[in-house]
């Protein structure tokens, strides 16, 4: 490999800021938070300062099982970023989470042929050797 080709270590990291932080710490902790709305009970993704249903500033963190289900997906075949080249094929998938809100993840542990809409999947804490953590999915089977 040429020094200029992309490395793992090159993927693009997330970068919390305040109000995410404890999303990130979380998975750190590998456990699911969500935000919860004091106020109308609404569950909140992605994390804010206020409620989108009725606009309160009192969300307070919850953690959740992480348990959730396809809403929809596609098979990247091809790399989306050359640094991703070594998850190719990639299942991207939207997971609509037991409490309603939906994240974008990225399925592992899978046979992409096994992959449908429905499909019951766990949270997996994918941690990396510089301590960043993704929240990815696999198969509950
Ligand atoms: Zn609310």
């Amino acid at each position: 490999m040429s020094t200029t080709e992309p490395r793992a270590a090159d993927k693009p990291r997330p970068v919390p800021i305040e109000v995410t932080e404890p999303f990130w710490s979380g998975l750190r902790d590998e456990e699911v938070r969500l935000q919860r709305c004091d106020d109308c009970g609404a569950w909140v993704f992605y994390p804010r300062h206020r409620c989108p249903s009725c606009l309160s500033a009192a969300l307070r963190w919850h953690t959740v099982s992480g348990r959730a289900s396809v809403y929809t997906f596609t098979i990247a075949r091809q790399a989306t970023h050359p640094a991703f080249a070594d998850e190719v094929p990639q299942v991207l998938a939207v997971v609509e989470l037991e409490e309603g809100p939906r994240l974008t993840t990225t399925l592992v542990d899978v046979d992409p042929d096994e992959v449908c809409v429905g499909l019951a999947v766990l949270p997996v804490f994918d941690r990396d050797e510089d301590g960043t953590v993704l929240l990815r999915y696999r198969p509950a089977r």
